[in-house]
C-alpha cells in the first residue's frame, strides 16, 4: 500500500469572518477535530515536541484547551489537571484573576492538583492577546509547579500573546 501524503494541518482549520463579534477572525478547529488523520497529527506533532523532557502533566483551560490537553496527556503518559471557570471543580481550589476587555475572569484549579515537584506542560488551542494563558502561567507558578513550556495549535502572532508569555517556551504548531 503506498504511504499516505502527511496531513498539512492549516489546510483543516476554517476562517470565520466577524464571529462571534464584527472584526475578529475566528479559528474554527472542528474540522481538523472532525477529521482522523488530521487531528491525529496534531496531537502526534504536540506529543513530539514535548516527548523526553520530563513533563509529567498536561494542564489547559477549558473548554477547547481540554479537546486537546486530554489526548496529548495519554500519548505522552502524562496525567490530565483541568483549569477551569469559576465554581465548576468541587474539591477546594486556588484560583488566578485575569484581565478581559470590558472587565475580569478568573480561572480555578484543584489546590492538590500541582505542586512542587511537577514538570507541567500547558496547552490551549488559540494564542491570542495571551491573557488566557498568563492567568494560566500565573496559576500553575503559585502551585510551586514547574512550568516547562506553552504550547498552542494555533498562534495568530500579530496579536502579541508570544512576548507576554516569554521567557517560558511557546510552541506552536501553525503561525498565522
Ligand atoms: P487570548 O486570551 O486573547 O490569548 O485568547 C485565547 C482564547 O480565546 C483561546 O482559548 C481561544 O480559544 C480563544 N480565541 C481568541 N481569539 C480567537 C480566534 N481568533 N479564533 C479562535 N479562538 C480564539
Amino acid at each position: 500500500m503506498a504511504a499516505s501524503a502527511p496531513v498539512d494541518i492549516r489546510n483543516w482549520i476554517r476562517d470565520i469572518p466577524d464571529f462571534p463579534k464584527p472584526g475578529i477572525l475566528f479559528k474554527d478547529i472542528t474540522p481538523l477535530l472532525g477529521n482522523a488523520d488530521a487531528f491525529k497529527t496534531s496531537i502526534d506533532l504536540l506529543a513530539e515536541e514535548f516527548q523526553g523532557k520530563g513533563i509529567d502533566v498536561i494542564a489547559a483551560a477549558e473548554a477547547r484547551g481540554f479537546i486537546f490537553g486530554a489526548p496529548l496527556a495519554v500519548q505522552m503518559g502524562a496525567g490530565f489537571v483541568p483549569i477551569r471557570k469559576p465554581g465548576k471543580l468541587p474539591y477546594a481550589t486556588i484560583a488566578q484573576e485575569y484581565a478581559l476587555e470590558y472587565g475580569s475572569d478568573r480561572l480555578e484549579v484543584h489546590s492538590d492538583a500541582l505542586g512542587p515537584g511537577r514538570r507541567v506542560l500547558l496547552i490551549d488551542d488559540v494564542l491570542a492577546t495571551g491573557g488566557t494563558m498568563c492567568a494560566c502561567r500565573d496559576l500553575v507558578k503559585s502551585t510551586g509547579a514547574e512550568l516547562v513550556a506553552c504550547a498552542f495549535v494555533i498562534e495568530l502572532s500579530f496579536l502579541g500573546g508570544r512576548p507576554k508569555l516569554e521567557p517560558c517556551e511557546v510552541f506552536s504548531l501553525v503561525t498565522y
